[in-house]
């Protein structure tokens, strides 16, 4: 395995929708093992990012590699989250159902989990304090929960690199604390998030690297030497600058 392993690499990312750059020459190299968070204003090209990773988006010019691997030879590694609404909670499904998804495409569907597939779903939703939600329908989860069975999911599929699109949004309080944990102890074990962020109180508290876009590459690296950047205030939502001015004074 090459040291080139560990690191996921933007080089000259481009991407349009149809003649509108959603991200322009984007260079930048991601650290594996780290909790990034990708920062920038609304249509800064945040979620196109994370889709780019997974092969999704048609790039205009540049390439992504993971390791040394393009993105399709990569996908058991990669897992994603979409944003919450983008999800149909009220889909009939348990949440057992969900979390064995994440062996699919490799169980095709008139063939049950093999003995090894049954422990890694066994072990995801053990990781993730789902074990006694096994049965229950996803409609009938808090949002906290709900989030946590599309982690396990990714686990089970065997990832090691997860693409987490506003995973906080719209959950209270205390599902934001037990996710903030989940993540923070996810890197002590050497998985890498990239997650689209954009409350700063919370990526202070659990982000290690920043990413910050507006179409171009703004900043990245160490989180600290991102949050200095002058134009982060220029980038966030006005209700999170007025926010990040008050509590400056
Ligand atoms: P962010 O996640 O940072 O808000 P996006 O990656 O969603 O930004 O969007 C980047 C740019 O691409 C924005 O200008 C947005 O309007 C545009 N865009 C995103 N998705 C589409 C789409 N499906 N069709 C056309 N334009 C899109
Ligand atoms: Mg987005």
């Amino acid at each position: 395995m090459s040291a080139n392993h560990n690191i996921l690499r933007f080089r000259d990312v481009t991407v349009h929708y149809g003649r509108q750059p959603a991200l322009e020459s984007v260079t930048l190299d991601i650290p594996c093992g780290s909790l990034t968070a990708i920062l920038g204003p609304n249509g800064a090209g945040k979620s196109t990012l994370l889709r780019a990773c997974l092969g999704w988006m048609p790039l205009t010019r540049g390439e992504i590699l993971i390791g040394d691997a393009h993105p399709e030879h990569a996908l058991p590694r990669l897992a994603y989250l979409p944003q919450r609404h983008a999800v149909d909670w009220d889909f009939p499904i348990t949440v057992r159902g969900v979390v064995e998804q994440g062996c699919y495409p490799a169980l095709s569907f008139w063939r049950s989990p093999s003995e090894q597939e049954r422990s890694r779903v066994d072990r995801a939703m053990e990781e993730l304090g789902l074990t006694a939600l096994s049965g229950r329908q996803i409609s009938r989860l808090s949002g906290g929960q709900q989030q946590r069975v599309f982690l396990a999911r990714a686990l089970a599929q065997g990832a090691d690199i997860f693409l987490l699109d506003e995973p906080f949004s719209g959950l209270d309080l205390a599902a934001r604390d037990e996710l903030a944990h989940i993540l923070v102890s996810w890197e002590a074990q050497g998985r890498t998030v990239l997650a689209a962020m954009h409350d700063l109180e919370l990526v202070r508290r659990v982000f290690t690297r920043g990413v910050l876009l507006s179409t171009r590459l703004v900043a990245d690296g160490p989180l600290a030497a991102v949050l200095a950047e002058p134009s982060l205030q220029a980038a966030l939502p006005p209700r999170e600058a007025a926010r990040q001015a008050e509590a400056a004074r």
